[in-house]
This record gives C-alpha cells, structure tokens and sequence, in this order.
C-alpha cells in the first residue's frame, strides 16, 4: 500500500512490512513516513481544511453516507483486513467492520446538525435591543492519531466527525495495523470526499509524532491509545485542543444477589473479547465474599471451553495477542502474581502471540494484573466484603473508562453510578460495552473529551459570538 497525503497517493523512500500476529507472516507493506512527508502532509490540509470549510453540510452528509454505503458492500473484505493485520477472529473483525460503517453513517446525519444558539441577551442589563448568536465552524487542520486494537472503527470515530464538521484531517495509524486507515482513506476518496481533505500518513509514531502534534497549523488532536503517550502528546501539544482516549483497569462488580450465570456470560464477553486488548475490557472482577466460590466454579468450565488460536479459522473464538513482546509481558504479570499468592485457575501459559484465555483467583489490588492496564486475555478475580469496600475497590485506580455491577438492588446500582469515577458505568452487564453513538471517554487519567460522532463533532468545532447591535 503508499500513503496518502497532500491529495496523491506516495510510495516513502522505506517500507515497513505489515504482519499477520498469530504466525508473522507478511500481508502487504506500508510506507514508514519522514519529516518531509510530515511536512506534505501538513501543508495540503491547511489547503484541505479551506476547501471543507467552504462545503455545506448536506455535501459532507452525502460524501459520508455514500461512504457508509461502500463500506457496508465491503463488510467481508474489511472485516478481514482486520483480522489479518490485527489478531482478531474473522467474525470480530467483521462486526467490528459493521460498526465502522455505523460510525461513518452516524457521522453523516450529524453532519446536518451542527448549530450554534441563539443567546438571550437581553437578560443581562447591556443586552437590551441586541440579536446574539453562535456560529460553529470547524478546527481548521485534524490530528487523529489511533492505536492498533481497533484499527477501522477507531480511526472513523476520528476521521467521520472530523469529515463531518467541515475539517481536514490528518490520520496516523498504529504501525502495526495500517491497511484498514489506508483502505478506507480509498474508500472516502472513492464516495467523493475532496482528496486534500483527508491524509493518511504511515509510520512510526516515535518518529513522526512530535512533528504533527507540535505543529502550530494544526488546531486540534484527537488522540486514542496509552496513556503514557497520551500524556507525551499533551506536553508536546502546546496550545491546541486535544482529546484523550486513554487505557483503563476496568472492574466489575458482583454482588451476592447476582445472576451468577449472567455474570459469568458477561465476563466471558467482555473479557477475553479481542484477546483482552480492549481498553473497556472487563480486567478486575470483585466479587461478594458470600458468593465468591460459586462464581468461579460457574466461571471457570466457561473460560477453559474457550477456543483460542488461528484468528483465520472460523472456529477459533479469541485471536492472538497482536505482538509477542505483549504476550510475553502478560505472562511475566501473571508469574508475578501467582509467585505473591494468586491461583491461577484457567490458562496462564504462552505459545509466541497466542496467549491461553486466564483466570486468576485471590488477586490482591497491589498485584500488577489489577492495578495495572493488563490488556490480555486475562481476568483477575478479587474478594470484597460489601458494597462499600466493592466501590473503594473499583475506586483504587489512576483509570477511570468503564465500570460495571451486577445487582438486583437498586440503592446499590445507583449508589455505583454515582459513587464509582468512570466514565461509562454499566448496571448488570460488564464494563466492555459500547454503543457507538453514545458519549464515551474517561475519567481520571483514562483521559477528557468524549466521542461518539454528535459528541466528537462538538470537539471538532469552535463556536464564535456573534452580537448585532440594533440602533
Ligand atoms: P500506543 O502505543 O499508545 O499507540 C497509539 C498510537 O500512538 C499509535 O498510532 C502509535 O504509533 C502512536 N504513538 C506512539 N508514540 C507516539 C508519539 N511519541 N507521538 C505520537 N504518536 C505516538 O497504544 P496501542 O498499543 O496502539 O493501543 C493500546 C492502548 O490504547 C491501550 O492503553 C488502550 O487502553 C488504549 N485504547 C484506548 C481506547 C479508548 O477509547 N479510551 C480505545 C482503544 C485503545 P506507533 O504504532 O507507530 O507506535
């Protein structure tokens, strides 16, 4: 594959090979980027971002609708590109193919809704006989840089609401998981959408990042991945708007009057989904004393039936790890803890990527596999005597993503909702749960903003004052 950047598509003067991770083998190449591609890159979304700008919203609404309608032909094919460069099994890559495309369709009717309001002036006592009102108009220049584990619909969470509200939009793709960003850069190109208002620029992040973040052109960055490098972008950003999609140690909560199959189905979901490498992936499960023991003999048979291997056979339900050097620090996590007393009831062993679905009982919070982002298929179960000490528990992280309980009592569920600081909290279901229209972001050090295409557009935009002085 070449890039994209300054309306052409370009080869790089060096390549990187793109990866299946369950056995390395090699499925395409893509350009490693330089600062001189960097600077292209930049230069033709300043000229983008004019011509966007100048586009109505029923014009943006119809290049991306048409857009969600060639995804959604291509649903196989993106599916599997997923798959391929990412580890996930064919019918995760799938679904998450069909979300992407809701993503972009989602993005289009918001692009018919982007207002500002009118202001009652006349309620503060200089106002009298003036007409107020917001106008909302686009950032200018997009930054949107995504990470590996969702490489298609994260990316159109960024680029669908950035296209949307009138923006250009830069986009830098994990190195590991490139092909999907390109293919539907093609996509977009192909539904109409004026080629200087997207870039999409391959390469190492390490490399290129401080040269598109720093940037003064650039007016605001949309940024999902770690937190570590979440917090680099923030120093390095200087004054510029920025959103921050960052990791998390989800827990969920089960009390003694929980539906114990239920919960066992929803950490199962949402736990070893995508190999655990899902920044909502239920991590931490804190259980009643009371029903402590029964949980994990409804948990275990569940965990251990699981079947992990090649993401490519329609069989396997959990794909590879996306690098060794993952799996490999999952593993040394979980000696760790089972070295500092923790039993290790299901899995726990390592062949290359591939990481057997784990389950780990009597995980104290100071253990890594609990205060830490695992992002493994690894769930670390924990006692807790009432809702009190549960909620301290849930509490007891820098994360603060995603949160779920599972309870048939109500004082309980919203004294969770209020009390535990996450920013999405899920009442009898696990914590790795998304809609892909609903405002979704962290708290604490998961990182500020929200997305969701109504929600990101409103981060995507400015509004400017307007006031007319009658005579
Ligand atoms: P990552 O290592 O932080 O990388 C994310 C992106 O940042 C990649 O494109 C990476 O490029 C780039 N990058 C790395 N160093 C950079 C730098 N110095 N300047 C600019 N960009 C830089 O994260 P990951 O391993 O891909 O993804 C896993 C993490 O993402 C987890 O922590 C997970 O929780 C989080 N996540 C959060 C959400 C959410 O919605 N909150 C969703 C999904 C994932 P390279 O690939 O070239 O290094």
């Amino acid at each position: 594959m070449k890039m994209f950047l300054a309306g052409r598509w370009v080869e790089g003067s060096q390549k990187t090979e793109v990866t299946n991770p369950f056995d390395a083998s090699v499925i395409d190449t893509a350009p490693k980027a330089g600062a001189a591609d960097v600077e292209a890159a930049l230069a033709g979304a300043v000229a983008g971002a004019a011509e966007m700008r100048r586009t109505t919203g029923y014009q943006r609404y119809q290049i991306l609708h048409r857009a969600s309608e060639l995804m959604r032909e291509r649903t196989d094919e993106l599916g599997r590109i997923i798959s391929q460069e990412e580890g996930k099994t064919l019918a995760e890559g799938r679904g998450e193919a069909q979300r992407a495309t809701e993503t972009i369709e989602l993005s289009a009717e918001e692009a018919k809704r982007i207002t500002g309001e009118v202001l009652p002036l006349d309620g503060a006592s200089a106002g009298a006989g003036k007409l107020g009102f917001t106008l909302r108009v686009p950032c200018g220049v997009v930054v949107a840089i995504t990470p590996f584990n969702f490489p298609l619909n994260l990316v159109c969470h960024k680029v669908g609401p950035a296209l949307a509200a009138g923006n250009a939009v830069v986009c830098k793709p994990a190195s590991d998981t490139p092909l999907s960003a390109l293919r539907l850069t093609e996509i977009l190109l192909e539904a109409g959408l004026p080629p200087a208002g997207i870039a999409c620029v391959t390469g190492s992040g390490g490399t290129i990042g401080d040269a598109l973040v720093r940037d003064p052109r650039v007016r605001k960055i949309s940024f999902t991945g770690s937190r570590d490098v979440g917090e680099k972008l923030c120093r390095t950003a200087g004054l510029k708007r920025v959103t921050m999609e960052l990791g998390s140690n989800s827990p969920l909560v089960v009390m003694h009057d929980a539906d114990l199959a239920k919960v066992a189905r929803a950490t199962v979901a949402t736990g070893y989904g995508n190999a655990g490498q899902v920044c909502i992936s239920t991590q931490r499960v804190i259980v009643m004393d009371k029903v402590y023991d029964e949980f994990l003999d409804v948990l275990r048979p569940q965990v251990q039936a699981l079947r992990a291997g090649d993401q490519l056979d329609p069989q396997t339900q959990m794909g590879p790890m996306v690098r060794e050097a993952d799996a490999r620090r999952v593993e040394d996590w979980i000696r760790d803890a089972k070295s500092a007393g923790a039993r290790v009831l299901v899995g726990g062993r390592r062949q290359g990527t591939l990481f057997e679905p784990t389950l780990v009982a009597d995980v104290r919070p100071d253990m890594r596999i609990s205060c830490d982002e695992l992002f493994g298929p690894a769930v670390a179960v924990t006692r807790a005597k009432d809702i009190d000490e549960a909620i301290r528990l849930a509490n007891d992280t820098n994360y603060g993503l995603s949160a779920g309980i599972f309870t048939q009592d109500i004082d309980w569920a919203i004294r969770f909702a209020r009390e535990v600081e996450s920013g999405n909290i899920h009442i009898n279901w696990g914590p790795g749960w998304r809609a892909d229209l609903m405002p979704y972001g962290g708290l604490k050090e998961s990182g500020m903003g929200k997305e969701g295409p109504k929600y990101a557009i409103a981060e995507m935009t400015e509004t400017k004052t307007v006031v007319i002085h009658g005579g």
